[in-house]
């Protein structure tokens, strides 16, 4: 089964706790929050595949946050999770951009069965390009690397080379191939560019000593995980 990233977005302590610790037991990794607004930056920051989302909520209320994350146009699925259960309500979480809408009281089987439905929607292309670095995991397609829970979002020219080093394994990869992949030309001016982006992803990647991603000189990068 693939990890997946969920946001839940829940402002009752209780139920946001029951319902993070079935999606975890079910082996996905999970970021909550307790009102719209904290989980908007975090969606920002994660684009998640999935947001378990409350309606009547501090702040910024449900339909309007996903309306407002709907319209940063990710590939996420959005489950509504509400004591709201009227018709109207039902529909409007569709309207907004929901993909399910489940009932409060609900039964935490029946939410984890519509949690993998709404994940398998997602298809293939969204369980690729993710790469294990020692203890890092990092996601090329959301650009995001994540190592104890605590995550990080990259720049795309980040991202791109990260994913150049991690996609080879432990072979060595050519300046010059990255260069003209990554920075399009191998100018001097790209390849000291390079080399900052280098620097800082060691950086990024430094809470994991048996990580590194050595210099060959005059050759190219690769990425080293001793054991
Ligand atoms: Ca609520």
């Amino acid at each position: 089964m693939t990890k997946r990233r969920i946001l839940i977005v829940e402002d009752e302590a209780i139920l946001r706790r029951i319902v993070k610790d079935a999606v975890e037991e079910a082996g996905h990794y999970v970021t909550t929050a307790e009102d719209g607004e904290e989980a908007l930056r975090l969606f920002r920051a994660e684009r998640p595949h999935l947001v378990i989302a409350d309606i009547m909520l501090p702040k910024l209320d449900g339909f309007e946050m996903v309306r407002a994350m709907r319209k940063e146009g990710s590939n996420t699925q959005y489950l509504f999770l509400s004591a709201r259960s009227t018709a109207e309500d039902v529909v409007e979480g569709f309207r907004v951009g929901g993909n399910d809408y489940l009932r409060k009281p609900f039964a935490i089987n029946e939410l984890m069965a519509r949690v993998e439905a709404l994940l398998m929607r997602l298809g293939d292309d969204a369980e690729s390009d993710i790469y294990k670095i020692g203890r890092y995991e990092f996601d090329c397609k959301a650009q995001v690397l994540t190592i104890d829970g605590e995550t990080r979002h990259l720049s795309t020219k980040e991202s791109a080379l990260l994913a150049a080093l991690a996609k080879e394994g432990e072979k060595i990869v050519s300046s010059q191939c990255l260069l003209t992949e990554i920075w399009g030309d191998d100018s001097y001016y790209n390849l000291r560019s390079m080399n900052v982006f280098v620097s800082k992803l060691r950086t990024y990647l430094s809470k994991d000593k048996s990580i590194d991603i050595s210099a060959i000189r005059g050759v190219g990068y690769k990425l080293v995980i001793r054991k």
